[in-house]
């Protein structure tokens, strides 16, 4: 509202002017994109430390997706763009547009699959996209430097929601154990877990017994700029023959509710989500922007979801092998990856009985902690966390 229209218009290369030669951009300090002259590589530099520093690629059309944490952007961005096009063959498309009134988006469509190799020195992340063939060339010498990015100065941050609370007490056992308490239980040990461990820092959304509406959940872990998000619970069904761990991530058809509901004017989440100043006119806009990212966020959440399943078999035995997908309200930020994880079934007589065992809470706990550990290790090593 308070925001210039032109800032948030969606500009297509081959529209803007045409200059001679590639140029560099410099926006605010070390956020900054250069193109090389022989229109083979882009480099992008971004502050480190800047959870909304962020490359990622998406297939289907191949995309590069550049975040960089600028108010504004000049109008010699929108030109060196538009050099990009003419001058890099293997760039069929760009746009560039604010995904949020802090942050500026980069959206490359391109031919072939382009090789992203991010290093991090001084507080610099650096990320070179090569075009594909120069890439194979030039593979030698690119590996060793991606290997070499030092890991994040800032602590990893998990949110742990513990299910249920307060009036809300979740599945009720036939012996009367409570959902809330049992995963409020959990949650602390895995909590107290991952704070040992250098680099992690865990929050739970609830210490106490007390209920918090689910959106808020969402909410605590984009204040606190989660790196991952993880809801406990163990729920119940009508079946008490019904055992095992299950982990769920969003669902696509999920996601698509959840994009409906985050851009409808009715609703305020996207209040909760993005600053007040995001609510534009341009519907397309939204959708997309919110689009590429809620398909990224999910396609992580399940890799997450795979991490947690692989340790949780080694103390439960899972109800489905495989991360499954569901519409979970709590599992519908856009961009922290998150699952939903039900370690038993409170209904089950014997999972009843363990779920109120602190051997088995502890196990669970380990289980989980070990999960995101290896998770958050894969991630460094594919140079997805800065
Ligand atoms: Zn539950």
């Amino acid at each position: 509202m308070t925001i210039n229209h032109s800032r948030r218009k969606l500009l297509i290369f081959g529209i803007g002017l045409s200059l001679a030669t590639p140029r560099l951009y410099a926006a605010q300090k070390a956020v900054r994109v250069s193109m090389m002259s022989d229109a083979r590589q882009i480099t992008v530099s971004l502050p480190a430390a800047d959870k909304r520093s962020r490359v990622f690629r998406l297939g289907a059309p191949e995309r590069v997706v550049i975040d960089m944490p600028v108010a504004s952007f000049p109008p010699e961005l929108e030109h060196a763009l538009t050099v990009v096009r003419q001058k890099f063959p293997w760039i069929e498309e760009g746009r560039i547009a604010h995904f949020s009134p802090d942050v500026a988006r980069i959206v490359l469509t391109v031919k072939g699959k382009p090789v992203i190799t991010r290093t991090t020195e001084n507080g610099v992340m650096k990320v070179v996209i090569t075009e594909e063939g120069l890439a194979a060339q030039t593979a030698v010498q690119a590996l060793p430097l991606a290997t070499k990015a030092p890991l994040a100065e800032k602590p990893l941050l998990v949110m742990i929601d513990p299910g249920h609370g307060g009036k809300d007490p979740g599945a009720i056992g036939n012996e009367g154990t409570y959902e809330k308490h049992v995963v409020l239980h959990i949650a602390k040990r895995l909590q107290t877990l991952l704070d040992q461990q250098h680099g992690i820092h865990a929050v739970l959304t609830r210490q106490d017994d007390v209920f918090i509406p689910l959106y808020h959940r969402v909410s605590l872990a984009h204040q606190h700029e989660a790196d991952l998000f993880i809801s406990i619970h163990a729920d119940g069904f009508t079946n008490d023959q019904v055992s095992g761990a299950s982990v769920f991530a969003l669902s696509e058809h999920g996601a698509g509710s959840a994009m409906a509901r985050y851009l409808s004017q009715s609703e305020n989440s996207v209040d909760v989500l993005y600053d007040n100043d995001f609510k534009t006119d341009d519907e397309y806009l939204k959708e997309t922007l919110f689009d590429l990212d809620q398909h990224e966020t999910i396609h992580r959440s399940m890799d997450f979801g795979s991490h947690l399943a692989a340790n949780i078999v080694k103390v439960h035995h899972m109800h489905s092998p495989h991360p499954e997908q569901a519409g979970f309200a709590v599992l519908k930020s856009p961009r922290i990856p998150s699952v939903l994880v039900e370690t038993s079934f409170i209904t089950n007589k014997q999972e009843e009985k363990l779920l109120g065992e602190p051997v088995f809470q502890e196990k669970m706990a380990r289980a989980l902690a070990e999960g995101i550990n290896s998770y958050f290790l894969n991630e460094k090593k594919n140079n997805l966390l800065s």
